[in-house]
């Protein structure tokens, strides 16, 4: 449970997005700082076509997501499960989300869900925004943090001769 301190999650993609929704579950306030200013659209096909992510890279691509990420995602944040689960086998990328309950263990520990990237963060997003202990200020870039001060550089060698 949270100690009601604030927390600050720096980056508003798919990790930042869900620390925040874990510790504000736990009971912290969460802000979250996302450098792209852009609002997460409602609407997955909106989010492929058109949502502006330029602070991810590979944001229009397919995304996998593991058994173990899906496992920790059913404990964690069920709802949220429960719509990728929904989504994903209607974004065309093949034979996604099969049924858990149909699958040998075996079978089960391979399984992948494929889902598109920007509609595993839309979710995560509107889940976020939903949310009365987050708040997530997009358009707000932190300046790099620096992790203390470099260590002292080794004395500089002496050569000796004309070597
Ligand atoms: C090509 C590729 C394919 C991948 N495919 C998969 C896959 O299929 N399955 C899988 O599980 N993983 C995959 N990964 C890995 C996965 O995408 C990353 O692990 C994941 O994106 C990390 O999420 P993140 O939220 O930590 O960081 P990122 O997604 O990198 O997001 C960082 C966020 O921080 C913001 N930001 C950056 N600097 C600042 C600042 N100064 N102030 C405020 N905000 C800032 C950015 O705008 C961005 O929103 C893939 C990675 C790549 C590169």
């Amino acid at each position: 449970m949270g100690d009601g301190r604030g927390i600050v999650v720096l980056g508003g993609s798919a990790g930042g997005l869900l620390t925040a929704l874990v510790l504000a579950n736990g009971g912290n306030e969460v802000t979250v700082l996302e450098r792209d200013a852009e609002p997460a659209p409602a609407d997955g096909d909106e989010a492929w076509d058109s949502w502006q992510r330029r602070g991810v890279p590979q944001f229009r691509q397919p995304h996998g997501l593991p058994v173990r990420f899906m496992d920790v995602l059913d404990a964690e944040l069920p709802d949220v499960a429960a719509a990728v689960r929904s989504i994903a086998p209607s974004t065309s990328l093949g034979a996604a989300a099969p049924d858990p309950d149909s699958l040998t263990d075996r079978e089960r520990g391979f399984s992948i869900t494929l889902i598109r990237r920007p509609t595993l963060e839309m979710l995560l997003a509107n889940a976020a925004d939903d949310h009365p202990g987050i708040e997530v200020r997009r358009g707000c870039a932190r300046p790099r943090i620096r992790a203390g001060r470099r260590p002292p550089r080794p004395p500089a060698q002496r050569r000796w001769g004309g070597g």
